[in-house]
């Protein structure tokens, strides 16, 4: 008897010819974000903002390669999440152990550095202040992308040392553990928001787009048709700096590394990084770098799907 095949078992299918997941390499991860944030603040706007965020990232590079290993998997873990396709281990309800004395480290790191803004030494300082479990509170504010205007300035330095953790554990898992989990706009390990989706080229990955999870770093396969916000694939379209604000559509026709995926069903958009047109390109530091897209796409119908963890903006009062 003919059989149609199920949506999970299609995706099966296709994890014999490509990595369906792609787990962070913390070791690399953050020296290599790092070093094409300097890259793409030459001639930036934001060029000042990019050199600090690049000297936090250092920051994290540090941290990570000082962290302990993390604590192995508990096995029923994966198979519970699995069986109810929920995302590994949430991030709200498993911040990595010792998170808080590795930003007190982190704090400590930027401390009286020059690509450090000045006014973010009392941020810093009240931050270092708070106890384990005040930290815990606006962790979780952060990750819920819940702040107030009073922790603006600290959300990234939460988030960095947030970060660190999570790539960490992120990093140490196996492919098998990562469960199928819906809905697949979030990160299978984590449950976080995608920063930006990112074309990879090389390996068995080359020529697949990934959503990069802005948390914990891992990348997860979806097709390019659908949304990367709400899965639809009716009315996915590019556009560029040079034709935001137009009605651009087209694949991928475009020079640019980093384009604008808009979703006429969702009405958001979120970048898509192309390491065909640039191999050095990093979700996080692109997508933070092409901040003038962001600016053009203000005066489109689109709004941006979810934000970058290094930069922490006031959000519009909804009307
Ligand atoms: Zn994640
Ligand atoms: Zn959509």
């Amino acid at each position: 008897m003919q059989r149609i095949l199920q949506p999970g078992e299609i995706e099966t299918l296709d994890r014999i010819h490509f990595p369906r997941v792609r787990l962070p390499q913390p070791a690399t991860l953050f020296q290599e974000r790092a070093a094409r944030l300097r890259q793409l603040a030459e001639g930036n706007p934001i060029a000042d903002y990019l050199r600090f965020a690049a000297r936090l990232v250092d920051a994290q590079h540090r941290r990570a390669s000082a962290a302990p290993a993390p604590q192995p998997l508990p096995a029923d873990i994966a198979r519970r999440a699995s069986e109810h396709g929920m995302p590994l281990l949430p991030a709200s309800e498993h911040l990595p152990d010792g998170w808080q004395a590795g930003l007190r480290a982190l704090l400590a790191d930027l401390q009286g550095d020059a690509a450090v803004p000045a006014g973010l030494a009392p941020v810093s300082a009240a931050l270092a202040a708070l106890d384990d479990a005040a930290l815990d509170d606006l962790a979780r504010q952060v990750l819920a992308d819940n702040i107030g205007r009073e922790d603006l300035a600290a959300a990234p330095l939460v988030m960095a040392a947030l970060q660190v953790g999570f790539a960490i554990r992120a990093g140490s898992l196996a492919e098998k553990d990562v469960p199928f989990a819906e809905p697949a706009t979030v990160c299978p390990v984590c449950g976080s928001a995608p920063v930006a989706s990112v074309l990879r080229i090389g390996g068995e990955a080359g020529g697949h787009r990934y959503l990069h999870c802005a948390v914990c770093a891992s990348e997860w396969h979806m097709v390019r048709v659908k949304c990367s916000h709400c899965e639809s694939t009716r009315g996915v379209r590019y556009q560029g700096v040079r034709d935001a604000g137009t009605e651009q559509a087209g694949k991928g026709d475009t020079a640019q590394p980093v384009l604008a995926e808009t979703c006429d069903q969702c009405h958001t958009y979120r970048k898509l990084v192309n390491q065909e047109k640039d191999p050095f390109v990093d979700p996080v530091a692109d997508d933070l770098a092409a901040i003038t897209l962001d600016l053009l796409m203000g005066d489109t119908e689109f709004a941006r799907a979810s934000g970058n963890p290094l930069l922490a903006i006031e959000k519009p009062l909804a009307v």
